[in-house]
C-alpha cells in the first residue's frame, strides 16, 4: 500500500496527540482523585476536631452542675448555659455530616440524651438552696448516670471518625496500589508507543534514507550496476526507484561511450596502419591482421569483386586458423548476385547471422569449417560501387553482437577508403609517368628507365638496343585531315606498338609523333629486325586515309643505337639513334638506319 511521507507524518503526529492526551486525561484523574483523598482527610480531620470538642465540652457539663451543689452560685447557671450553647454549636457542626446512618443514629441519640441531660441539668440548677439538699443529690446521682451514658455515646462519634479514618487509610492504600499499576502501565505504554514509533521511523524513513544515501554513494564512485531495493512505498521509494533508472541509464551510456571509445580507438589504430602504405595487398594483410588481434576475431578475410568475371574471391585474411579458412576459401569463387556473400556483395547490406546452425539459407560451402558459430559480413564500397566484403568468423560458443556491426561497419568503411586511396595513388603514380594521349610511358619516365636499364646492362654484362622512330610526312596527314585524326593515328600507332614489340620492351612516346623503343637483351642485329618487324606492321595497318600520304600509305621512319657498340651513356645512345633516323629521313624514308 502507497502511504505517502505527508501522511506517514500526520498519522505518527496525531498518534503523539492521542498518547499526550491518555496522559494528560490519567494525570487529571489521578489529580481528582487525590484532591478527593485530601477533601475527605479534611473532613476526618474535622470531624475528629469537633468530636475531640464535643468530648471536652460534654465532661465540662458536670462542672457547673457540681460547683451549684456544693457552692449555690447561680452564676453557674450561666457557665452551664454558655458550655451547652458551645456544645450545641460543635453538635450542629457535627450534624451536618449526617450522610452516614450509624453517624446519624449516635447524633440523634446524642441529641436526645443532651436535651435530656440539659432539661435534668436545669432541674437541678433551679433548685434552690442546693447546697445539701437530698433531692438534687439524688438527680446529680441521676445526671452522673446520663452523662456517663453520653460520653460514652459520644465516644460513638469518635469511634465512627476511627472507623472512617482506617477506611480512608485503607482507601488511600488501594487508591495508591491503583495510581500505580495505572502508572505502570500507562508508562509501560508510552515507553512501548514511543518504541514503536521509533521502530517505524527506523524501518519507514531512516533506515532507507540512509540505504538511499549509501547506494547513491555507491553509484556515484561508479558502480553502476549498483541497485537499491527500497520498498517504504512513499517518496523514498520512488527516489530509489528514479536513482535505480538513473544509474541504468548511465550505465547504458557508459557501455556505449566504453563502445565508442574502443570502436574510435581500433579505428584510429586501423587507419594509423593504413596510412602506411598504398599498396593494395600489404594494405589488406595489415587490415586483416588488426581486425582479429583487436576485435579478437579467430578468422577475418577481405573478399574483393573481380570486375571482370563479378566474383569475390578471397584477397586476405587472417586469425589463428586463418590457414585452414584460406585453405578452404582461398580456392573458392562466390557469384556476386548468389548466396550469402554474393547477395551482399549485390545489395550493399551487411548481414550478421548470430548463429550459423538457426539459419536455413546459408549453404555449407559458405562456412569454411564446421567449428564456426557467427559470421558478420559487412559489404564495402565507394561511390555506390561495392569493391569487397569484410568477413568477421567465431567459433562457439563465442557470438557476434549487435555493437560488432556498426564496429565492421566503420572498419569497412576505412577499409574502401584506403582502397580508393591506394587506387587514386596508384594512378596519380601512372599519370605521372605515363603519356595522357597514348598511353605509353612519357619522355621523363623513358629517360630515366633507359639509364637504369643501361645501368643494368652494364652490371650484368648483358646487349641493350634503342630505337626512336618519327612519323613521315605528319604534318601533312594533320594538315589534310586536321589534328584529331592526327591524334587518332596516334594512338593507333601506340597501340599497334605495344602489341608487335615484347612484353620486356618498354615503349614511349619521345615527343610530338616520335617514339622510343628500349629493348632488352636484344643486339644491334636483332634490333635492326626488330625495327623492320614494327615498320612491316605499320605498313600494313590500315590506318584510316593513310592513302592521302605522299608514298601513297602511312609510314614511319626509324634510328637504332646499341649500347656499348655505340654509346656507353643514355645520352649518347639517344643522340646516336636520333643522327640515324636522320638518316633514314635523309635518304628516303620508310626505312630503318642503324647507327
Ligand atoms: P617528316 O618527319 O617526314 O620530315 O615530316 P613531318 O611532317 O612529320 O615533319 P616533322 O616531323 O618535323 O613534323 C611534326 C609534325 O607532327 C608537326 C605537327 O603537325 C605534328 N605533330 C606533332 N605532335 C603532334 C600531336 O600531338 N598531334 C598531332 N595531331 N600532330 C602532331
Ligand atoms: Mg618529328
Ligand atoms: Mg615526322
Amino acid at each position: 500500500m502507497k502511504i505517502s511521507i505527508n501522511r506517514k507524518i500526520l498519522g505518527l503526529f496525531l498518534t503523539g496527540v492521542v498518547i499526550f492526551a491518555i496522559f494528560a486525561s490519567s494525570t487529571f484523574l489521578v489529580i481528582k482523585d487525590n484532591q478527593k483523598a485530601v477533601y475527605k482527610a479534611n473532613t476526618i480531620s474535622k470531624k475528629v476536631n469537633l468530636t475531640g470538642d464535643l468530648q471536652v465540652q460534654v465532661n465540662r457539663l458536670l462542672l457547673p452542675v457540681n460547683y451549684y451543689l456544693i457552692a449555690g452560685d447561680i452564676k453557674e447557671r450561666d457557665n452551664f448555659d454558655s458550655i451547652i450553647g458551645e456544645m450545641s454549636k460543635s453538635f450542629a457542626e457535627l450534624k451536618i455530616f449526617s450522610g452516614d446512618k450509624r453517624w446519624q443514629t449516635v447524633a440523634e441519640r446524642v441529641e436526645k440524651d443532651v436535651i435530656d441531660f440539659g432539661e435534668k441539668t436545669i432541674n437541678i440548677l433551679y433548685i434552690d438552696n442546693p447546697v445539701g439538699n437530698k433531692k438534687a443529690q439524688e438527680l446529680m446521682a441521676e445526671l452522673t448516670l446520663l452523662s456517663e451514658v453520653l460520653v460514652k455515646e459520644v465516644d460513638g462519634f469518635h469511634a465512627i471518625v476511627e472507623d472512617e479514618v482506617k477506611k480512608m487509610e485503607e482507601d488511600v492504600d488501594r487508591d495508591t496500589r491503583r495510581s500505580n499499576i495505572y502508572a505502570v502501565i500507562i508508562l509501560s505504554a508510552l515507553i512501548f508507543f514511543a518504541l514503536l514509533l521509533y521502530y517505524y521511523l527506523r524501518i519507514s524513513v531512516t533506515t532507507p534514507i540512509r540505504r538511499l544515501h549509501e547506494g547513491a554513494g555507491i553509484i556515484a564512485k561508479g558502480d553502476l550496476a549498483h541497485r537499491l531495493n527500497i520498498n517504504t512505498g512513499d517518496e523514498l521509494e520512488d527516489l530509489a526507484g528514479a536513482f535505480n533508472d538513473m544509474a541504468s541509464s548511465l550505465g547504458e551510456a557508459r557501455t556505449e561511450l566504453d563502445r565508442r571509445i574502443f570502436e574510435l580507438y581500433t579505428l584510429y589504430n586501423i587507419s594509423k596502419v593504413l596510412s602506411t602504405t598504398f599498396e593494395t595487398e600489404e594494405l589488406l594483410k595489415e587490415i586483416v591482421k588488426k581486425v582479429s588481434s583487436d576485435f579478437s576475431i579467430e578468422d577475418v578475410l577481405v573478399m574483393l569483386v573481380d570486375d571482370k568475371t563479378q566474383e569475390l574471391f578471397v584477397a586476405s585474411s587472417a586469425g589463428c586458423l586463418s590457414e585452414d579458412v584460406c585453405e578452404y576459401m582461398g580456392g573458392r569463387k562466390y557469384k556476386v548476385g548468389e548466396g550469402l556473400y554474393g547477395w551482399a556483395a549485390m545489395s550493399g547490406k551487411a548481414r550478421l547471422i548470430r548463429d550459423v546452425h538457426t539459419e536455413k539459407d546459408i549453404l555449407p560451402d559458405e562456412i569454411p569449417y564446421s567449428d564456426i558459430q557467427s559470421i558478420i559480413i559487412v559489404p564495402f564500397g565507394v561511390r555506390e560501387k561495392i569493391l569487397g566484403l569484410l568477413c568477421g568468423y567465431k567459433k562457439g560458443p563465442k557470438f557476434f553482437e549487435r555493437g560488432d556491426l556498426s564496429l565492421f561497419m566503420a572498419v569497412a568503411e576505412q577499409v574502401a577508403l584506403a582502397l580508393e586511396n591506394a587506387r587514386l595513388y596508384k594512378e596519380t603514380k601512372m599519370m605521372a609517368i605515363t603519356d595522357g594521349l597514348t598511353g605509353l610511358y612519357n619522355h621523363r619516365y623513358f629517360v630515366g628507365r633507359l639509364k637504369d636499364e643501361i645501368k643494368r646492362a652494364e652490371r650484368y654484362e648483358r646487349p641493350l638496343s634503342l630505337i626512336i622512330m618519327d612519323i613521315d610526312y605528319f604534318k601533312h596527314y594533320n594538315d589534310t585531315h586536321g589534328h584529331q585524326a592526327g591524334d587518332e593515328i596516334l594512338r593507333m600507332l601506340a597501340e599497334l606498338i605495344t602489341k608487335t614489340i615484347r612484353t620486356s620492351d618498354i615503349a614511349a612516346r619521345y615527343g610530338g609523333e616520335e617514339f622510343v623503343i628500349i629493348s632488352s637483351e636484344t643486339s644491334k642485329e636483332r634490333v635492326v629486325q626488330m625495327a623492320e618487324r614494327v615498320k612491316k606492321a605499320i605498313e600494313d595497318y590500315p590506318f584510316p586515309k593513310k592513302e592521302t600520304q605522299p608514298g601513297g600509305t602511312l609510314t614511319v621512319s626509324f634510328g637504332v643505337a646499341t649500347f656499348k657498340v655505340d654509346a656507353t651513356i643514355a645520352d649518347e645512345l639517344i643522340k646516336k639513334a636520333d643522327s640515324a633516323l636522320y638518316k633514314a629521313k635523309e635518304s628516303g624514308r620508310n626505312r630503318v638506319v642503324a647507327a
